[in-house]
């Protein structure tokens, strides 16, 4: 009886399990003018009343879930369609969109926050890891105006979201060549 209890018990759960669960809207980068939060579809639905500025990475626009948002917050819905940005971005896949892109992005944002009062964005894909990862960590290497390598940002993003984000191979080449494009453009264009 003493052998079986000294068998190593099994931990193998956690590595099926990563897919399951949710994420509600969590902040995860901030700075003076800009909040970027983030979180998984069916977590954040009837929550985007409380965001200046969705992203859906889904590519199909969340309009079936407005009619869940209380009366109270109608008045916002106009502003909030005019702000939702749908990307359609598949599932695993990089980012179909340019390099500057990112830049263009959290510039639009900053221009649009004032201190004390940030410009509060919410991310969100599927599952919130593989696109809103990806996502969240080019945002992060924007931030450090390219100063920190694509793997760095991408841990870094783990540990203060999600040890799931970014999920693909193809996502993470296009971070590392983010990284040389903000190299190559630092010298000559101010980030
Ligand atoms: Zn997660």
């Amino acid at each position: 009886m003493t052998q079986f209890s000294q068998l190593p018990s099994s931990s193998s759960s956690q590595a099926s399990a990563y897919q399951s669960h949710s994420h509600s809207p969590t902040l995860v980068l901030s700075e003076k003018r800009v909040e970027i939060w983030a979180g998984s579809m069916y977590s954040c639905k009837g929550k985007f009343y409380r965001f200046d500025c969705v992203i859906n990475l889904t590519g199909s626009s969340s309009k079936p879930y407005r009619h869940k948002i209380p009366n109270r917050f109608k008045r916002l819905m106009k502003y909030r369609e005019v702000d939702e940005f749908i990307i359609d971005w598949p599932d695993m896949g990089a980012p179909p969109l340019p390099f500057q892109f990112w830049k263009d992005l959290l510039q639009e944002f900053r221009s649009r926050g004032k201190s004390g009062k940030p410009f509060k964005v919410l991310i969100f894909c599927v599952g919130g890891h593989g696109r809103t990862g990806t996502a969240l960590t080019a945002l992060y290497m924007i931030q450090n105006k390219g100063k920190i390598g694509a793997i760095d940002a991408m841990t870094s993003v783990r540990e203060s979201y999600c040890s799931h984000a970014v999920e693909s191979e193809s996502q993470k080449t296009y971070l590392k060549g983010l990284h040389d494009f903000l190299s190559v453009n630092s010298a000559s264009n101010k980030v």
